[in-house]
């Protein structure tokens, strides 16, 4: 199925954004694409020719992703859709008290899918439609120790999707929750313990393709059509 649309994605410059560009792109989806690693977005753009434009991002910086929406609507003079997937991970217990990296978290994590938010909700009120896919996690249901500002930070973002979704009902919105996949996600943790713990997990994980597909899933629905959430956890097949 084609998809007729333009989608921003954020934190496109690896994991499970990189490969939800390369699903959508695989659709005929019109893309517009953001990460801080500008030189990443520039070889997947290259690669992937055709209608796929990229811009610097920083999620965390309300202008930054303002700007980005306005490059994405004058490069293609709509916005259908955003997927805000960009996050960090640099998990440690609290009593670490690493409270620059739970800042990073929440500006990243939960304060970069409001700017998405905001810099995208007045085109589409405007416009009588869009879709705003955000990427949560499993930690957006159970909580884990070591994971306490990780899991509220997506709680947070679960919490926000839905209030988006009651709120607008001309507007769909999306909750994409994965399991473990393996990505750069959680190379910047900086306690060895649960550095070497990650090395485990990443045992029995999903490849970005998995969580691409249920992106994409959501995306290629009719306008009448809004899958609330969808998770996906790795099998012992992998
Ligand atoms: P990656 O580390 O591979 O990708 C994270 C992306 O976020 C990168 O493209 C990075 O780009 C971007 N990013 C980080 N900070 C910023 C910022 N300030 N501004 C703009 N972009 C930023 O991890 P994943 O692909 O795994 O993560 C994608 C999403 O999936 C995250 O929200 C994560 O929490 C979620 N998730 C991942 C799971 C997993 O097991 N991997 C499980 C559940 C959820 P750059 O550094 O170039 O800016």
């Amino acid at each position: 199925m084609t998809i007729d649309q333009t989608i921003l994605v954020t934190g496109a410059s690896s994991g499970i954004g990189e490969a939800a560009v390369r699903e959508l792109a695989g659709r005929g989806a019109r893309l517009f694409i953001g990460a801080r690693r500008t030189e990443r977005l520039e070889a997947l753009s290259r690669e992937l020719g055709g209608e796929i434009g990229w811009h610097a991002l920083d999620v965390t910086d309300a202008a930054s992703f303002d700007a980005f929406a306005d490059a994405a609507e004058a490069r293609f003079g709509r916005i259908d859709a955003l997927v805000n997937n960009a996050g960090v991970m640099p998990l440690s217990p609290l009593a670490s008290l690493k409270r620059d990296e739970w800042k990073r978290m929440f500006d990243v994590n939960v304060h970069g899918v409001l700017n998405g938010i905001a810099a995208v909700l007045p085109r589409f009120v405007a416009q009588g439609g869009g879709h705003v896919v955000n990427v949560a996690s499993i930690a957006a249901h159970l909580v884990l120790p070591s994971a306490a500002v990780y899991c509220a930070s997506k709680f947070a973002v679960w919490a926000i999707t839905e209030g988006l979704r009651q709120e607008h009902d001309d507007i769909r919105a999306t909750i994409i929750s994965p399991g473990v996949v393996a990505t750069e996600l959680g190379n910047d943790i900086t306690d060895p313990a649960i550095a070497d713990a990650l090395v485990g997990w990443r045992r029995q994980s999903l490849t970005p393709d998995a969580i691409a597909r249920a992106i994409r899933f959501a995306i290629e629905q009719p306008a009448g059509v809004d899958v609330n959430e969808i998770v996906v956890r790795p099998t012992s097949a992998n």
